[in-house]
């Protein structure tokens, strides 16, 4: 059973220092996220190097699938 897969989507971080900044939380680790770039899976933000594999830890750059709040590469997710 196939559950939602989701696209990588880069954005650019809102530049530092901008009045009303709002200073986003990484959905992988729940720290800011204070990078110049940062990544929209899923309808939350997370730091590049926080899109992950679940199971190999490769880096998701392009597409990702989820199951359980967990992401997963496509390998492991038709596994
Ligand atoms: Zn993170
Ligand atoms: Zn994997």
């Amino acid at each position: 059973m196939l559950c939602v897969s989701g696209r990588v989507h880069p954005a650019a971080a809102h530049q530092a220092g901008a009045a009303g900044t709002m200073i986003m939380s990484c959905a992988g680790c729940d720290k800011p996220i204070l990078d110049k770039f940062l990544l929209n899976v899923l309808e939350r933000t997370w730091h590049a190097e926080c899109v992950r594999c679940y199971d190999c830890h490769g880096n998701l750059t392009d597409k990702c699938f989820s199951r359980e709040g967990k992401l997963f590469c496509r390998n492991d997710f038709f596994r």
